[in-house]
């Protein structure tokens, strides 16, 4: 299928691991995809990483961010066309495939595939939900708003009972933060972090926030730190009415990716399918793509 005139093989929204992966395969295996991204760059949640990025075992010692620009130039060599800042606001369905709409398009692109790559946001305070947060004093999620941080002498309260929370508190610790209090409803963070934190500094149980005054069950605080897990960002594909996982995750066929939609595929962190990491998300626009390919290749 020729891509010159708004029409293409198969269209991916997103641009971190999963969709990168997804349509180099593609690209590669000789079909025109279109890779549509929210952001003006390619690499996702990896490129709010600024650390090590020890797990991937083909890519040792490199951050986050050198991983987001490998994706950059793995789609470039795989010259797949790309459309950087921007946003898809919604799919619908059309007699011959979708067709997806956002403010910044001339063209609304259409494709009988579509593949949501869009990943997740960290869960804020409902109020101030925005990944990286939107206060000061209050960082919502992990990454780089972190490691800007000036912990120096700080009072700091963690909210959240995961591993995030505890490598996140010591991470504060270690970066010379007076004090550290953890406020966790459930402990589910590994044994290994929770046991270098000193008892006192763990409230288990219910508390109280007050995002704009700082404070935690009255205890007034320099900096908070929210680690409330993750949500979805897929409403712009609400139309679809595509099943979700008890969590709220697009459900998928774990042979194919497809979602409850046929020609719908979902990937990598939206579809929380495995492990989310960059690998497993890697693993995952293989899958989409091959099972794209059968497709095309049947209905030829
Ligand atoms: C601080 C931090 C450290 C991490 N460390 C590691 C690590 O060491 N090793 C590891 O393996 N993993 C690590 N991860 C996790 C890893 O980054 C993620 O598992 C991975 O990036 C998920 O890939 P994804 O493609 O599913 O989603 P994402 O990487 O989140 O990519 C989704 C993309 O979709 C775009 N998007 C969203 N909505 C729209 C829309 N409507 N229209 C167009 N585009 C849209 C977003 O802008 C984003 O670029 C880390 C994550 C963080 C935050």
């Amino acid at each position: 299928m020729s891509a010159g005139n708004g029409n293409y093989d198969a269209i991916i929204v997103g641009g971190g691991p999963a969709g990168v992966s997804c349509a180099v395969w593609l690209a590669r295996l000789g079909f025109a995809p279109l890779l549509i991204e929210a952001g003006d760059t390619i690499g996702g949640l990896c490129r709010h990483n600024p650390y090590k990025d020890d797990w991937n075992a083909s890519l040792p010692g490199m951050s986050g961010v050198q991983v987001a620009d490998n994706l950059a130039l793995s789609l470039a060599q795989a010259s797949v066309q790309t459309w950087l800042s921007g946003r898809v606001e919604s799919v619908q369905r059309v007699h011959d495939g979708f067709v997806l709409k956002g403010s910044a398009f001339a063209v609304a692109p259409r494709a009988p595939y579509v593949v949501l790559a869009t990943g997740v946001r960290a869960r804020g305070l409902g109020c101030l939900s925005d990944f990286g947060g939107t206060a000061k004093g209050l960082l919502v999620g992990p990454g780089a708003h972190v490691v800007a941080q000036d912990f120096r002498g700080k009072r700091v309260a963690v909210l959240g009972g995961g591993d995030n929370a505890f490598e996140n508190a010591l991470y504060a610790l270690g970066r010379g933060a007076a004090s550290v209090q953890v406020y966790a409803r459930s402990l589910r963070a590994q044994k290994q972090f929770v046991r270098q934190m000193s008892p006192d500094s763990i409230t288990h149980g219910s508390y109280v926030v007050d995002a704009h005054a700082l404070t935690v069950n009255d205890q007034a605080y320099d900096v908070i730190m929210v680690f409330y897990g993750w949500e979805p960002c897929v409403e712009f594909a609400a139309d679809l009415g595509l099943q979700r996982s008890r969590q709220g995750f697009i459900a998928t066929d774990m042979q194919t990716a497809q979602t409850s939609c046929a020609g719908v595929y979902a990937i990598g962190e939206v579809a929380q399918r495995q492990h989310p990491c960059v690998v497993t998300a890697l693993a995952d626009g293989v899958t989409a793509a091959k099972a794209i390919q059968a497709r095309i290749e049947a209905a030829a």
